[in-house]
């Protein structure tokens, strides 16, 4: 049979225990919540991750000798192609980060800092030359190299990170060579008026000198300048050359950053963080 004590006694009881416990050493504070931690988590450790990059150069590589002896076969797109291919030197253009070059330690310091983007300490990190390659960039670009295919890196790190950028290359093993090799943010193309951040200038740079066989990015902006960049503004400035995809040009994947993160809050960096997470739940599919 079990004892029932008054509820007065039974509070002191409870009370009294509690005051003979010795207090527990305090506990480290939870991390702060952060809406990029599976994503950079995926990004840093799934194997699927690199399987996709690993497939993709591969795939891209059993097509690379058919696009060299193909005369006709252009990567760039009518309005990138500043004079006719015919006759040029091939190439294959490849975006840097999370192309060619693995930043996800420097995004997994933001999710653990709590911080933020900012040009300062992305520039720091990049002087720090302690980017890794990712999975089949480098036997894609050498297999390029070897066969006589110019490597032309078109980036948005600032063409002043251009020193670090190509040293972090070097060291890892890809090809780079010429003057061309890095095309940063900044490169003045004369003739070509840069707008934002878009590629089309450097693109246009690149067509001048060489018929391009193949690109590569992890941002729709490394194929094609998005005029408007919404939901469906993407989408139309992609519509030409579904085609294209897995054949000229080789989209791998960023679910960390990008563009596409912006299209959903109107790209309003200066709303507070709370309005734009809550319209990224509003541009969310339900059923
Ligand atoms: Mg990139």
């Amino acid at each position: 049979m079990r004892l029932r004590l008054p509820l007065a006694l039974a509070t002191f009881a409870l009370f009294a225990g509690c005051a003979a416990v010795p207090p527990r050493p305090a506990t480290a504070p939870a991390p702060a919540a952060n809406d990029n931690l599976d994503a950079v988590a995926w990004a840093q450790t799934a194997i699927e991750h690199d399987l996709v990059y690993l497939q993709t150069y591969r795939d891209a590589q059993s097509r690379l000798l058919a696009a060299l002896h193909d005369p006709q076969w252009d990567a760039l797109t009518r309005e990138d192609r500043a004079a006719p291919a015919a006759g040029l030197p091939p190439a294959v253009v490849l975006d840097i980060d999370e192309t060619v070059l693995d930043n996800s330690p420097y995004q997994a310091r933001l999710v653990k800092s709590g911080g933020a983007y900012d040009e300062a300490g992305w520039a720091a990190w990049c002087k720090e030359q302690r980017a890794r390659a990712l999975p089949g960039a480098l036997a894609f670009t050498r297999y390029a190299a070897a066969h006589g295919i110019a490597v032309i890196y078109i980036s948005n790190r600032a063409q002043d990170l251009d020193t670090a950028t190509l040293a972090n290359l070097r060291t890892l093993g890809f090809p780079v060579s010429g003057a061309d090799a890095f095309l940063g943010l900044g490169t003045v193309v004369p003739g070509c008026e840069q707008v934002g951040t878009e590629k089309g200038c450097r693109r246009q740079l690149v067509s001048r000198k060489y018929r391009v066989l193949m690109q590569f990015g992890d941002q729709l902006s490394d194929f094609v300048d998005v005029a408007a960049n919404t939901a469906a503004g993407r989408r139309q400035a992609i519509e030409g050359y579904l085609d294209w995809v897995g054949t000229r040009w080789f989209v791998l994947p960023n679910p960390t950053y990008g563009a596409w993160e912006p299209a959903l809050f109107n790209n309003d960096w200066s709303a507070p963080p709370a309005k734009r997470r809550q319209q990224k739940l509003n541009a969310l599919r339900y059923n």
